[in-house]
């Protein structure tokens, strides 16, 4: 696949967005988030986590993995663009990535939860575009999660009790996609990527370029 342009369409300077994508744990968001990344010019925030990590995860890659004590006091200290407790253990965003990566009008994505959509959206609403991941059916979304095979039985039922009240927020967010086929989601995800990306507010130079289309004689 071509890669994307960088964030100056046409030649036109933008601003940087965030894309945030959510859904319950299994409904594909993952794979579809680092494929964005890698084929698309966008950074991933690479959250802080007090949860265990997983055999396959890294260190400062998939998330930063820290002691609750050195969460709560990043927390406390500002650090944090939003923050949550998800499945009994903390998760949250570092600020200073994403107000570096928007300085250089780049692109940055968030894997994280309606609970942090919602602080993020209230802060920087401009910004933001927010993107549900539904799982084509229930049953469909167990045989992900165990098929994952890393987390203990207990962990997947718990999972899967907590998916249907995050399905419950699907409302709140402005597209929502049912992954049902993965290239079909991803290319759909691309068009909004796309789209957004062409936004008359995001588009900071076209003030400059429409003044000197006027000043031309014809
Ligand atoms: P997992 O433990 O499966 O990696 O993630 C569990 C849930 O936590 C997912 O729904 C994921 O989107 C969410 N999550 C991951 N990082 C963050 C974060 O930084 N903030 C918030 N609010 N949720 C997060």
């Amino acid at each position: 696949m071509t890669p994307e342009p960088p964030s100056t369409d046409q030649g036109i300077a933008r601003r940087g967005l965030i894309l945030i994508l959510s859904s319950p744990s299994g409904a594909g968001k993952t794979t579809l988030t680092r494929n964005i990344v890698r084929e698309h010019q966008a950074l991933l925030s690479v959250s802080v986590t007090t949860r265990q990590r997983r055999p396959s995860e890294i260190d400062g890659v998939h998330y930063r993995f820290i002691e609750v004590d050195d969460f709560v006091a990043m927390r406390d200290r500002g650090e944090l663009l939003e923050w949550a407790e998800v499945h009994g253990n903390y998760y949250g965003t570092p600020r200073k990535p994403v107000e570096q990566a928007l300085a250089a009008g780049a692109d940055m994505i968030f894997d994280i939860d309606w609970q942090g959509t919602r602080q993020v959206v209230e802060k920087m609403r401009e910004d933001v575009v927010t993107v549900f991941i539904l799982p084509p059916s229930m049953a469909e979304l167990k045989a992900r999660l165990e098929r994952r095979a890393e987390d203990s039985a207990a962990t997947i039922a718990k999972r899967l009790e907590n998916a249907r009240s995050e399905i419950e927020r699907w409302l709140e967010y402005d597209y929502v996609l049912v992954n049902d086929d993965l290239d079909r989601a991803y290319n759909d995800l691309t068009a909004i990527l796309r789209a957004e990306r062409l936004k008359r507010q995001r588009r900071i130079g076209l003030t400059d370029f429409v003044r000197s289309l006027l000043a031309t004689s014809t």
